[in-house]
């Protein structure tokens, strides 16, 4: 059976993510709405701005929805604004802005500052024979890790790529790369 994955096409880079899955064999449904949360075996929250990504989830309906489904162990994989949507805590972030707080991981957002937006490595990512090429864009930066996350990547000394039981956040975007190695291991993974 091919997994039916949701990719949250509220805002942000959601089509590149939806292209990727779909070239892997996925069925994929862009989610926009609650009822959609009922047919999906797994999510992917993409990079984009998670203040908007916040209040859209609100207004959509979708914030409890979403939350009690993560909460029930589905699998999710969030991407630099995802990440910062299932981290635990965020800092510098919008007082209104929701955490979905399914990582332990403390996130300050836009780290890498404002001048220098973007940037691009390779890290040697856990279980990679080669290194992955990572694409960082107004990149979130973890500055905790709690007790039960793996950091599966670092950049430096900061942790980059990060799994809680079902739940695998990158700070960079994995969708931008022309390599699906990290898609493919989410899929198996489900
Ligand atoms: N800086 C953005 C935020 O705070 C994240 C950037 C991204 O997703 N590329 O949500």
């Amino acid at each position: 059976m091919k997994p039916r994955v949701g990719v949250l096409a509220l805002q942000g880079g959601f089509a590149a993510h939806a292209a990727i899955l779909h070239s892997l064999g996925a069925r994929v449904d862009e989610i926009r709405k609650p009822q959609q949360l009922a047919s999906i075996d797994a999510l992917v929250i993409p990079g984009g701005e998670s203040t908007t990504m916040s209040m859209l989830l609100e207004r959509s309906g979708l914030l409890g929805p979403l939350s009690e489904r993560l909460e029930a162990g589905m699998g999710v994989l969030g991407t630099c604004a995802g990440m910062i949507l299932l981290a635990a805590e965020v800092v510098d972030g919008r007082p209104d802005q929701h955490c979905l707080g399914l990582v332990d991981i403390a996130v300050r957002r836009n780290a890498y500052g404002t001048q220098i937006e973007s940037f691009e490595a390779d890290i040697a990512v856990d279980g990679l024979d080669a290194p992955f090429h990572a694409v960082f864009i107004r990149a979130p930066a973890v500055e905790r890790v709690g007790a039960g996350v793996d950091v599966l990547a670092r950049h430096g000394d900061r942790p980059v790529l990060c799994r809680s039981g079902p739940a695998t956040v990158a700070a960079f975007h994995p969708e931008l790369s022309n390599d699906t190695r990290l898609h493919t291991r989410f899929l198996a993974g489900l």
